[in-house]
């Protein structure tokens, strides 16, 4: 078999890669995505919690989702197949970022950088949260941010499968099969090897495996600092209505959100507390001990609620700042990174999807410079860190 390009991976950023290039017809390049797991219920993507934000203090990662939010806005005449509507329920409520005394500064700081890049965010302090939000206990904090409008949550299932669909449509063809090596010759990628379909020739092999990203680097030869890190999510219900709810952010980490009838929550540990690890098992404990005496907390309506599910998924985790690392390989030019995503790879799919494609397709970003997110920084240990609130 031959491929102008082989994607490993066909979660949400393979296949939005796929998308992109093969929307390009005039190039008629022969796409293969290779896609080990058809119920796609174990990559990050099914597992995510589909949230999207503006919110960041890196301009690069506004631009992405600024992108990604037009989009999605939009999102019909960009995926739909046979002219059937695409819906990835895309609900606009807002990002809540909460912050005491301390961080107050830094929530300035995002501001500032967000509105510069046209960022719909408010700044509220403690009146407005409590005359905004009655069901919150705002007793210790100093303010928020407030995203006004592009940022929500949205399907994050129904999205890899609107990419996967539209691509395939597209004439991508999708391998159910597992990459398992490279054949490198001098400094090129010449072929990918699948355990069922053999050896693939390709021009270009794009590495989109998201939490195996490291074990497919290494294949090239190239050390990827990237792991599994395991994420919870919690979902419940309460019986007090809590009315306009955006994804809220407490001071703590701990996030909440409506989902449907229901809220989820989640919280990220410590990074002294966060080993590789690709098992799915729940840790119910982190829940009762530490997520609902914040929740509670925050909300005193949270004081009655029932847990109702909760799951496992993995972060694609950046040990070195968490942020995306795109493009080729420094030496080995055909092998391109779409790694890394750590906890923002699904709003990132749309923008990294069209910038991997611009770099096939012309040999250098057209639209958002994306050049900070390269591989090289992780070899000259050059940092590109979010200033969180929290
Ligand atoms: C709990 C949780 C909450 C999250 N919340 C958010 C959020 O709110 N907003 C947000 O933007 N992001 C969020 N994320 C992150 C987001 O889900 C990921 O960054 C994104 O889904 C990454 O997509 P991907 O395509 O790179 O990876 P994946 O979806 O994991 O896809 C990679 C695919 O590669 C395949 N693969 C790997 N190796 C091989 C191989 N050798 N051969 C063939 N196939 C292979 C896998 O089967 C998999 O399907 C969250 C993640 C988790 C775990």
């Amino acid at each position: 078999m031959n491929f102008d390009v082989t994607i490993i991976g066909g979660g949400v950023v393979g296949s939005a890669i796929a998308y992109f290039l093969s929307s390009q017809t005039e190039k008629n390049m022969q796409i293969a995505v290779i896609e080990k797991d058809p119920s796609y219920q174990e990559g990050s993507t099914a597992r995510s919690a589909g949230g999207i934000r503006q919110q960041f203090s890196t301009r690069e990662n506004i631009q992405i989702s600024k992108f990604a939010v037009e989009f999605l806005r939009s999102i019909s005449s960009h995926l739909s197949v046979d002219g059937d509507p695409v819906d990835v329920n895309f609900e606009e409520k807002g990002y809540l970022f909460l912050a005491r005394d301390s961080n107050i500064p830094i929530l300035y700081n995002n501001h500032s950088i967000q509105k510069s890049e046209g960022v719909p965010v408010a700044l509220l302090d403690q009146d407005d949260l409590a005359r905004a939000y009655p069901w919150m206990n705002t007793s210790d904090l100093a303010g928020g941010s407030l995203g006004l409008e592009g940022e929500g949550w949205l399907d994050a299932y129904g999205l890899n499968q609107a990419f996967r669909k539209k691509a395939i449509a597209q004439g991508v063809s999708y391998l159910k099969d597992e990459a398992y090596n490279l054949e490198t010759t001098g400094s090129k990628v010449t072929a990918v090897l699948l355990k069922e379909a053999g050896r693939i020739e390709t021009s270009f092999v794009i590495n989109a495996a998201g939490v195996q990203a490291a074990t497919v680097a290494e294949w090239a030869g190239i050390d990827l600092a990237v792991r599994p890190k395991k994420r919870f999510v919690y979902s419940f219900s309460c019986r007090t209505e809590i009315e306009r709810c955006p994804l809220t952010i407490d001071p703590s980490g701990v996030y909440f959100r409506p989902e449907g009838q229901q809220f989820i929550t989640g919280c990220s540990p410590e990074a002294s507390n966060d080993p590789d690890c690709l098992d799915f098992d729940v840790d119910y404990n982190w829940f009762e001990e530490h997520i609902w005496p914040i929740l509670a907390h925050r909300v005193p309506a949270f004081e009655a609620i029932k847990m109702e599910n909760a799951w496992a998924g993995h972060y694609a985790y950046n040990l070195l700042d968490q942020n995306a690392v795109l493009g080729p390989h420094s030496e080995i030019q055909n092998f391109f990174f779409a790694n890394g995503f750590s906890g923002h790879g699904l709003q990132q799919a749309p923008a990294v999807g069209r910038a991997i494609s611009e770099l096939i397709l012309n040999g250098s970003y057209q639209t958002i410079n994306l050049e900070r997110f390269s591989y090289q920084r992780m070899l000259d240990n050059k940092p590109v860190s979010e200033i969180n609130v929290v």
